[in-house]
């Protein structure tokens, strides 16, 4: 690292959402000032990670409450790794660099932070072409403004099952968040919203459900509720790690196993978590519908709201509290 977040110049002026603050190479620096080359490496050949957190705006004490950031920095840190890419900052300098960033943008409401390292020139000597290793590597952290959903009613989502697989941990590692495997999901997601639904739930290569395009599925057959595990070609979600510990804390039988399609089509509920759509219920898929969200699943989003919030004392190490205290 090449010095303490905090003790380098903030940006004169306030940060606004137009105009966000990011963290950009060691530097302090407004998002739209950071000019792009054509030759960055990532940009190129995807050979870049990326994570997503979000902060929740907590009125009565004026803070941002950044659930689980610890987690998902580590796991920024192990896509890192995956990728060889050299971002030279600890675990506790990211975390601080985390929550600077959330003080210079000052914002008043629920944000969502995206840490981002990508292999950017060529060091000298080394040859044109894909590589990982002989190229330096552009570490940044930016926010934006991301309204929460809220445990609030709301029409489920409706679900296609996509012709894309979903690229093989073997191919891919789908436990990194790696850019350049985001074209499988995106292909997935722009066929099933060409078909008329909301979402779409990725197979593996071996027929099993894995993923939704950026969520981890859950489905309730009877009393147990079920995800596909590790071996499913899934990114092992932050969110779907607090729904195991909520069902778990709910007495509820949770099995993580290999998922066939139609397990999807005929269980009881059917939802999706993710740090960007929370606890989201699912209302239909491939045409059969599930009509609106089950028992467990409203159970299950309350109560995640409910921590995501600060309301109760269970889980309240979920989050790191960053108090707005001289807002403008
Ligand atoms: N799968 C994929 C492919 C994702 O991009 C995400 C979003 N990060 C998830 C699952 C859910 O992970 P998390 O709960 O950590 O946001």
């Amino acid at each position: 690292m090449t010095g303490q977040p905090d003790n380098l110049r903030v940006v004169e002026g306030p940060a606004s959402p137009a105009t966000p603050v990011a963290y950009i190479d060691g530097r302090w620096t407004r998002v739209e000032d950071y000019g792009l080359t054509v030759t960055i490496q990532g940009l190129h050949y995807g050979t870049g990670v990326f994570d997503g957190i979000r902060g929740y705006w907590t009125e009565e004490d004026q803070s941002v409450r950044v659930l689980r950031l610890r987690d998902h920095l580590t796991r920024f840190q192990a896509s890192c790794r995956l990728l060889r890419l050299e971002v030279n900052h600890s675990l506790d300098d990211l975390a601080q660099v985390a929550v600077s960033l959330v003080k210079q943008n000052n914002h008043a409401g629920d944000i969502y932070l995206r840490p981002l390292a990508f292999a950017t020139r060529l060091r000298p000597g080394s040859p044109f072409g894909v590589q990982i290793t002989g190229v330096t590597t552009t570490f940044a952290m930016y926010c934006v403004p991301m309204p929460s959903n809220g445990a609030a009613e709301v029409a489920g989502v409706r679900c296609g099952v996509s012709s894309w697989r979903r690229v093989p941990d073997e191919s891919i590692p789908a436990r990194g968040k790696i850019t350049g495997s985001y074209v499988n999901v995106a292909l997935a997601l722009d066929e099933a919203q060409a078909a008329g639904y909301d979402e779409a739930i990725l197979l593996n290569h071996r027929g099993f459900v894995a993923e939704a395009s950026t969520s981890n599925v859950f489905l309730l057959r009877g009393s147990e509720l079920v995800t596909p595990g590790p071996g499913s070609d899934i990114l092992e979600g932050i969110t779907r790690t607090c729904v195991l510990q909520i069902a778990n804390d709910m007495g509820l039988a949770v099995v993580q196993r290999d998922v066939h399609r139609s397990e999807l089509l005929t269980a009881d509920e059917v939802f999706l978590t993710g740090t960007g759509c929370e606890i989201a219920p699912v209302s239909e898929i491939d045409g059969r519908v599930f009509g609106e969200a089950g028992p467990v699943s409203r159970q299950i989003r309350q109560i995640y709201h409910d921590a995501a919030r600060g309301r109760g004392i269970r889980y309240r190490d979920w989050a790191t509290t960053v108090p707005l205290s001289a807002r403008l």
